[in-house]
């Protein structure tokens, strides 16, 4: 199992350290920042071996170089995307497996935030790094993909087990259920789920990770192709991509 590590940077991002205690490999994932990362690994005694990125934004690569530098460790990231990606050293893409130590992280290609976006999955420590692609109980703004990509990436990543632990990169959970309660005022998880991170963010406490059980109840944009949320907002029988456009359009201006 990996022991992870998350260290929230900038506003709202959360950055994560992880190690694989067999081999010891350690990788970052999406380091908005260099000093803090390099200040934990240090603490905690972990040499940093890896940085896994997931799509080029600034708040999950500017740290890389830094790191790069600090510690000579390898860079993976989107191969379609990798003159965006700096230091880039392993390219990967869709359906690849990254061995890590005793694990190996299975690869999503998610386009949608971005036209490269990718997610790493380690099955057997039921983690998904899904950096800006999917929230907890939201979804990433669409700057260069389209709702049918972005539609076809949640779908994908809806599909992996109850159980995965949802790694997102931001911590906008708050913000997203006041969006949701909005389109799905009927939704009971989402209710409940309410009255929890309502409690964390009072005590300051991370509501990341959630889990894909959890997401898949109460995540608006992952319930396109339900009947009740389709006819919460009016659009019975409609077809998913519809929906899910629509659900982005009103997030966006909310
Ligand atoms: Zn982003
Ligand atoms: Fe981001």
């Amino acid at each position: 199992m990996l022991d992870i590590r998350q260290i929230p940077v900038l506003n709202d991002n959360y950055i994560y350290l992880l190690r694989e205690p067999v081999s010891g490999a350690v990788a970052v994932v999406d380091p908005a920042v260099a000093a803090p990362v390099l200040t934990e690994a240090e603490q905690l005694g972990w040499r940093i071996t890896h940085i896994l990125n997931t799509h080029h934004h600034g708040d999950h690569v500017g740290g890389n170089m830094e790191i790069k530098a600090a510690t000579n460790c390898t860079i993976v990231g989107p191969g379609s995307d990798a003159a965006r990606i700096p230091g880039i050293d392993v390219h990967v893409a869709d359906g690849d497996s990254f061995v890590f130590g005793a694990e190996t992280a299975k690869v999503f290609f998610v386009p949608g935030h971005t036209r490269g976006h990718i997610a790493y999955w380690f099955k057997d420590s039921d983690a998904l790094f899904c950096g800006d692609t999917m929230f907890s109980i939201g979804c990433g703004r669409l700057f260069e993909g389209t709702p049918q990509q972005m539609w076809t990436s949640l779908s994908r990543l809806r599909d992996l087990p109850d159980q995965t632990r949802i790694y997102c990169a931001h911590e906008y959970t708050a913000s997203n259920v006041r969006f949701a309660v909005s389109v799905d005022p009927d939704n009971k998880a989402l209710r409940a789920y309410e009255a929890d991170v309502t409690e964390k963010r009072a005590r300051n406490i991370p509501t990341v990770p959630s889990t894909l059980k959890l997401e898949r109840a109460a995540n608006p944009f992952l319930r396109a192709d339900q009947p009740d949320l389709q006819a919460a907002i009016g659009m019975a029988g409609q077809p998913a991509v519809d929906v899910f456009a629509e659900v982005r359009r009103r997030k966006d201006v909310f």
